[in-house]
């Protein structure tokens, strides 16, 4: 049996022809920038994400960067960072001149531990960037009370966990502000790059719109230097449909997750996700760990099985960060993380044959 990584057939299927339908009103319509369809969908996006306002951007690091931008975030700041994330929350930071300063995760959520953020606060701390890694809220609870108290910025990096809750809140509503990206694979896909920005503070949002645009607020006057990163109408559009499927998918993916937790419960060493208390994770990511992560990995593609490793490198370890003098050991759980990791297939209409038969691959791995 081949199953791959991904496969969005499911997930298009019933939507195909609201799909081209709303193409072909796109087309017809000769506006195709910042116009009535991104007004839409950032009113929709924000009202699901359980926030005051939205702003449509081109992808997922832009939204970061210009979040960090909107917050006034720049060189001789220093922003708090979970040590295990993927590169571009890093590259948001050191993109608007400030520097990362990298906290742990906790093992068994892979989300950033909030007992070691205040230890790293020093008077350069500007904000603190908390990601919701694999689909799982971070302890908002907690991150939300040490930002108020050292009057900090909170930025979340939304970008694995549109649908997501803590508490019975959506992530992506905690923070002062916070961005997504809506690249194919996450859990709201566009049909290329987006992203997007969320905020009750109308200010922030604005400033927010000032940026992606030029830093222009009135056609041809520029208040500061921006940039072009805006949200596509044709985007806009056909992410106003999947937003409505996003529930629905998001409870697919719960319940993929829920039949491996099952069916991979005490097999060999591996170690199945955790959620925290309260939180309620919605799966981007289903990641096990097994200090035979390499020969699983290949014996499942022997056997027509797709992974992958969400990430092999650290941030602090990887070329781009050279100048950040870090070394092996220097944050030894995203380490170890890093090394024993393995994402396996999940998406909506991953359905109960494929279950298994990934699963009895994996017991057979361990019984050989
Ligand atoms: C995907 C992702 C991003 C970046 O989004 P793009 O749209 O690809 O730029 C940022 N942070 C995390 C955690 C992500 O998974």
């Amino acid at each position: 049996m081949k199953i791959p990584f991904l496969s969005f057939d499911h997930i298009n299927a019933p939507i195909k022809v609201e799909l081209s339908n709303a193409f072909n009103d796109f087309i017809n319509s000769g506006w195709y920038i910042l116009g009535d369809r991104l007004k839409t969908f950032e009113s929709e996006y924000a009202q699901y994400n359980g926030t005051k306002y939205c702003a449509g951007v081109g992808n997922g690091l832009d939204a970061i960067i210009i979040a960090l931008k909107a917050c006034n975030i720049g060189p001789g700041d220093e922003v708090i960072v979970p040590s295990n994330t993927y590169i571009a929350t890093w590259l948001a930071i050191t993109n608007v001149g400030a520097t990362p300063i990298p906290v742990e995760p906790r093992v068994e959520t892979y989300n950033i531990n909030p007992d070691l953020i205040e230890e790293k606060i020093t008077s350069a701390t500007k904000g603190i960037l908390p990601v919701h890694l694999y689909g799982q809220s971070c302890e908002m609870d907690k991150i939300m009370a040490i930002a108020n108290k050292h009057n900090l910025f909170v930025i979340e990096d939304n970008a694995q966990s549109q649908g997501a809750t803590f508490n019975g809140k959506m992530t992506g509503s905690f923070g002062h502000i916070n961005a997504t990206s809506f690249y194919p694979g996450k859990n709201l896909g566009a049909y290329g790059d987006a992203g997007a920005i969320t905020s009750d503070s109308e200010e922030l949002i604005e400033m927010c719109k000032v940026i992606r645009n030029y830093g222009s607020r009135i056609k041809y006057f520029n208040e500061i230097k921006g940039f072009n990163s805006r949200l596509d109408e044709l985007q806009a559009c056909l992410l106003s449909i999947k937003l409505k499927h996003l529930n629905e998918m998001n409870s697919l993916r719960i319940e993929v997750a829920q039949k491996f937790n099952e069916s991979l419960k005490n097999v060999g060493d591996l170690i199945l996700p955790v959620e925290a208390v309260g939180s309620k994770a919605v799966y981007h990511l289903y990641v096990v760990r097994t200090k035979m992560r390499d020969k699983l990995q290949k014996h499942l593609s022997e056997k027509g099985i797709g992974t992958l490793i969400h990430y092999p490198k650290p941030p602090h370890l990887q070329e781009a960060y050279s100048e950040l003098n870090y070394k092996i050991g220097d944050f030894p759980i995203a380490e170890e993380i890093a090394e024993t990791c393995l994402s396996l297939p999940i998406y909506p209409g991953l359905n109960d044959e494929q279950i298994n038969y990934i699963s009895n691959q994996i017991k057979e791995f361990y019984n050989a």
